[in-house]
């Protein structure tokens, strides 16, 4: 059983001396970068010269070059797009990679399929967010907390565990509604992955078959995308199955939907469904999908490009277009 790390099990004291880098201030860097300081700990920022270093100096932040902040930080955070990750790390932080130095991750991705290797005599943990950077700062300030993956995968010193719950405490994962769950970068990976080649990736495929079948059955576009979609209630249902449960949410609704849902919508799982679910995994597992998404990058993105073309291109997004404008989403 993994272990449910809460705010007892983590003290921020091993921090308090420390210098921490902070690498890359996007989604992830700029809440974490925040709520470290909010937690009075030492924050360097460490970013190319672009658009995100004007906020971090307008945040208050030291900022200088990712090289700089390797060299004079003894944990480097690395909040930079994974699929930049590997270049940077091998030109700009592993020159100062120096022992006793710690390298944290918000992500399992490169080190699970060896796209970054650390040197011996670091310690390489993983503190992954199940929250998006907005949520992050957002809850910190309201004093909240939300759940972390956390993993060791090398421990030069012993105390990698001890960095990864003082990380995670910094960063608010263990204010109230919070917790630090124990894991590794290969299952962080694996089930990250999963959820996007599983049900995120097939819920956006399901509501566009919804539209178009409604559509198809004289429902005006505003109708359709407003009940499938735009009207939030998707969201509303997603924060109550994290509140109540899976299942036990369905009690909000009408006793007609409760029916209509345990009836009807399991008619869209089949074997295949799992079968499909499997083969996923075993993509994730043997590296094919990693594989095929650094060959996309290196040809310079023409499947991913000629996608987003197909998805932009269905009638759902000029009507949806239509509908936001009015009112005054776009
Ligand atoms: P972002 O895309 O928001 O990060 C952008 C940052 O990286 C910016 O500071 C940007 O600088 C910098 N950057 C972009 N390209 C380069 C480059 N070639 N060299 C150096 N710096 C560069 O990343 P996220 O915050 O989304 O992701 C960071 C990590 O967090 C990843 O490992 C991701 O998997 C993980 N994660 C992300 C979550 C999320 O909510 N997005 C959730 C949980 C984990 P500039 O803007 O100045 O160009």
């Amino acid at each position: 059983m993994a272990k449910i790390f809460l705010d007892e099990d983590a003290s921020l004291d091993i921090l308090k001396d420390k210098v921490i880098g902070v690498i890359g201030y996007g989604n992830q860097g700029r809440a974490q970068a925040l709520n470290l300081r909010d937690s009075r700990l030492n924050v360097l920022v460490g970013n190319i010269r672009d658009y995100a270093w004007d906020i971090a100096i307008s945040d208050g932040f030291t900022v200088k070059g990712i090289d700089e902040v390797s060299r004079e930080s003894d944990i480097i955070m690395i909040l930079i797009p994974d699929e930049v990750a590997p270049e940077v790390f091998d030109k700009d932080i592993l020159p100062y990679l120096s022992k006793g130095k710690v390298i944290d991750f918000a992500s399992g991705y490169n080190i699970t399929y060896g796209f970054i290797k650390p040197p011996e005599g670091v310690d390489v943990i993983l503190v992954a967010p199940r929250m998006i950077g907005k949520g992050v700062r957002d809850l910190f300030t309201q004093g909240n907390g939300y759940p972390v993956m956390v993993g060791v995968e090398q421990d030069a010193s012993g105390n990698g565990w001890d960095y990864a719950l003082a990380l995670s405490k910094g960063i608010g994962a263990f204010l109230p509604g919070g917790c630090a769950v124990e894991s590794s970068f290969y299952e962080e990976t694996l089930v990250d992955l999963f959820s996007e080649h599983s049900w995120a990736g097939a819920m956006l495929y399901l509501l566009q078959t919804c539209y178009e079948a409604l559509v198809e059955e004289g429902v005006s576009p505003e109708v359709a995308i407003l009940e499938l979609y735009a009207s939030g209630e998707l969201g509303e249902i997603g924060h109550s199955i994290a509140q109540l449960g899976l299942w036990n949410q369905l009690k909000l609704h009408s006793r007609t939907s409760q029916y209509g849902h345990m009836t009807w919508g399991k008619k869209y799982i089949t074997e295949e469904t799992k079968k499909i679910m499997k083969e996923a995994i075993e993509e994730i597992k043997d590296g094919r999908f990693a594989k095929e998404w650094g060959l996309e990058q290196v040809m310079g993105l023409p499947s991913f490009n000629m996608l987003w073309k197909l998805r932009l291109s269905h009638p759902v997004c000029k009507e949806e277009d239509k509908l936001y404008k009015t009112l005054g989403r776009r």
